[in-house]
């Protein structure tokens, strides 16, 4: 049934640039707000068994990650093995099979049965079965989320536009590969994975509509303006014509940029600029040819694990950074290590955190599980042997870190030339500059990394302290504010004093009237969406560095974040 509203116009945050035509397709909430209805009690059958497969599902999954564990850590191996045990505990299938019998639905009677027991954990006053509690609430959420991606149909019809609550990467990938036109959701920042995504594959996306997924109907006519962040609901004529000529407006402006793609690189006043990408996929890697990227400035490896569903092993990991690292040559790929924790790929792993985006991520994850970090580090040095790779390392805070990782490359190495195997003996290391701890100690860090790389997202999430992610904070998560920008000055201070390379891979690279700054800060390589190459070569080549110097240097004296974005845009 289509809404009431014709031609109303709604307000969002743009998040991917782009005008989009279609019809809605309104997905369920993913939060676990449960259909409470009875089913027909001809449906109990289908019912269970959608539960058992959930469950087949799951084990399968807790199975390969404790085949995949090798580590001397008792503790991960227990806890993945009480996640078998919960998940075949004949008392807790009784209770949901008889709340089915009840006529409740799969996921409500999941949430009732898992609440039930949870609570009786909680009333004992037992630190163990407080953690059991946990692992209940962790697995219940597991089996709900499998049970919503079985229910999510990708293979919608072309022209459809997704409005959500949420969407997971994974979400994203398949209804790309459907041909959807637009996203809409409720959540999600604009440097958050969905967004960042949309932007790689050019999905023109509005997020941070408060109820949209109550607003909306299937089938509902929108048109998603990415640039301004306006949803038209049901458009009349008049809006439809507005919008096609904006639309062959801006196919205008491509066909512009498109000319650029072979034109040199460099400021007004010849300083070249290099513009790499940061890529999730194989397709990245060739949209960057297509759009003359200089290499690749961020391979985001940590979608290997999502492409295949679980811990990639070591020859699945070679093949795919050989295969990229083919694309690029002879330009260079720049691999990071596994990003695994926070917003990034928590599900299924085998540790849960209250805070993760201060928890055990990038670094801290791997140092953790150095047999991953081992596995890891070997794959990259066998696709290293045409010298056109470099590897770095996310989520760094101390130089114990460098030092540890740079000890645990070195023992790869002497493994791999005792095994007579070729590698790059030089593959260049580095780090990203992502926590304000790191750009101020980034001029002991260049000592010890041949290039380093600035991460803003992420700075701009632990330097303001607002998580990048959280809907609720979007207005205060800013990345142009002058606290994250004389980070960026004292890291590349610290790169030109130690005489090595330093680019910036966040989304901030990106931001037309943020490149002239980074240029007069000292940056010379810039890294993002393969999406965006050809609009920040447009602002580069327009860009007079001496002058974006002096500048830098009137900007870095304003302390009021409002007062500096007006100067910017001004
Ligand atoms: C960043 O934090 O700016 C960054 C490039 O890394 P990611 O977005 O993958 O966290
Ligand atoms: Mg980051």
């Amino acid at each position: 049934m289509k809404t009431p509203y014709i031609n109303f116009e709604l307000k969002g945050i743009p998040s991917s640039s782009g005008i989009a035509f279609g019809k809605a397709v309104v997905l369920l909430p993913e939060n676990i707000v449960i259909d409470t209805s009875n089913i027909l009690v001809e449906d109990i059958e289908y019912e269970k068994n959608r539960f058992e497969q959930a469950c087949e599902s799951l084990s399968k999954e807790v199975e390969n990650l404790i085949a995949a564990v090798h580590t001397d850590s008792k503790n991960v191996i227990d806890i993945l093995e009480s996640n078998m045990l919960i998940l075949s505990d004949p008392v807790l299938k009784e209770g949901i099979y008889k709340r089915i019998e009840e006529l409740s639905t799969a996921e409500s009677a999941i949430v009732q049965e898992f609440d039930e027991q949870k609570a009786l954990f909680l009333s004992i006053k037992d630190e163990y079965l407080r953690l059991r509690a946990d692992e209940l609430e962790h697995i219940k959420k597991r089996l709900i989320y499998i049970l919503r991606h079985k229910l999510i149909d990708y293979r919608i019809n072309d022209n459809s536009i997704v409005v959500a609550q949420n969407l997971t990467p994974a979400d994203i990938v398949n209804f790309h590969n459907a041909g959807i036109t637009g996203i809409i959701t409720e959540s999600g920042g604009i440097v958050s994975h969905v967004s960042i995504m949309a932007r790689a594959y050019k999905i023109p996306s509005v997020i941070g509509f408060k109820n949209i997924t109550s607003v909306i109907s299937d089938g509902d006519v929108l048109i998603v303006d990415g640039f301004s962040g306006s949803l038209i609901v049901n458009p009349n004529q008049a809006s439809i014509d507005d919008y096609h000529k904006k639309q062959a407006k801006i196919a205008e402006y491509h066909k512009k940029l498109g000319k650029l793609k072979d034109v040199e690189c460099k400021t007004l006043d010849g300083f070249p600029i290099k513009i790499y990408t940061n890529i999730d996929l194989r397709e990245d890697a060739i949209a960057s040819e297509i759009a003359g990227a200089d290499g690749v400035g961020l391979v985001r490896s940590e979608s290997l694990i999502m492409k295949s569903g679980g811990m990639p092993n070591l020859e699945l990991q070679e093949q795919w950074y050989k295969d990229l690292v083919n694309i690029t040559f002879p330009k260079p790929l720049t691999i990071r290590g596994f990003d695994i924790g926070s917003d990034k790929f928590s599900e299924g792993l085998p540790h849960q955190e209250d805070n993760p985006a201060l928890g055990c991520r990038g670094i801290r994850f791997l140092l953790l599980r150095k047999d991953i970090f081992r596995t890891q580090i070997i794959a990259v040095l066998k696709a290293s042997v045409n010298k056109n790779v470099k590897f770095m390392l996310p989520m760094i805070s101390n130089l114990q870190e460098v030092l540890e990782a740079k000890a645990i490359i070195a023992e790869c190495k002497v493994e791999l030339d005792a095994q007579g195997i070729n590698y790059d003996k030089n593959m260049p290391f580095g780090i990203m500059v992502e926590t304000p701890a790191a750009a101020l100690t980034a001029d002991s860090l260049a000592k010890e990394v041949d290039f380093m790389s600035i991460g803003s997202n992420d700075l701009t999430s632990y330097t303001i302290g607002a998580d990048r992610a959280n809907d609720l904070v979007s207005d205060i998560f800013n990345p142009l504010h002058p606290a994250v920008f004389r980070l960026i000055k004292m890291t590349a201070e610290a790169a030109k004093n130690n005489n090595i390379p330093l680019s910036m891979c966040g989304e901030l690279a990106a931001y037309p009237e943020a490149i002239p700054l980074l240029i007069g800060f000292g940056i010379d390589e810039l890294s993002m969406s393969p999406a965006m190459v050809l609009e920040a070569k447009n602002i580069v080549i327009n860009t007079n560095k001496r002058e974006s110097e002096i500048f830098a240097d009137e900007m870095l004296s304003i302390s009021d974040s409002i007062e500096f974005v007006r100067r910017l845009k001004g």
